[in-house]
């Protein structure tokens, strides 16, 4: 399935290595390679939540663009009114899969709408990416998370390897 699911998003635009420099941006003065911040971005996308999460919302999305929502949600999405907020909850199942420190980098990239989430969010040519860009910076922020509790310094038998593994 995590073929399928990369596969979806380059079609919809999105490669891992655009949200491995969001990510890398993230860690900021922790200076992470960009290739560990590929890793980390492979890894969420490997889990079955984020999987889920991301196939319902770019099917969402590509059902918006063809006007195969009923309405009034069809129009909602398609305008990504701002106060529809279920875009950024699903996203957020895909944040919290490494724990709370996700919350913060959430919060920063929908305000500040880092590389190709913006270009997601300007919407062009017609597609429709309502769901998508929150999906990506919720990717991004569990694998910086990610990236953060594995350089806690957490050893092998460390009580938060489950968190940093995975
Ligand atoms: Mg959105």
């Amino acid at each position: 399935m995590k073929d399928v699911v990369l596969r979806l998003l380059e079609e919809r635009g999105v490669k891992v290595t655009d949200i491995a420099q969001i990510v890398a941006e993230l860690c900021g003065p922790d200076d992470v390679p960009l290739e560990e911040c590929v890793r980390s971005v492979e890894t969420v996308i490997g889990k079955r939540e984020a999987q889920h999460a991301i196939l319902t919302g770019i099917a969402l999305d590509v059902l918006a663009e063809r006007n195969g929502l009923p309405e009034p949600l069809n129009a909602i999405v398609r305008r990504d009114e701002p106060l529809y907020g279920v875009d950024e909850i699903l996203a957020l199942g895909i944040t919290n899969l490494y724990g709370s420190v996700g919350l913060t980098s959430f919060g920063y990239l929908d305000k500040r709408k880092l590389g190709i989430i913006g270009k997601l969010n300007s919407h062009r040519s017609g597609q429709v990416h309502t769901f998508l860009d929150d999906l990506v910076a919720g990717i991004a922020a569990a694998a910086a998370a990610r990236v953060a509790h594995q350089r806690a310094g957490v050893g092998p038998s460390g009580p938060d390897r489950q968190a940093a593994s995975g």
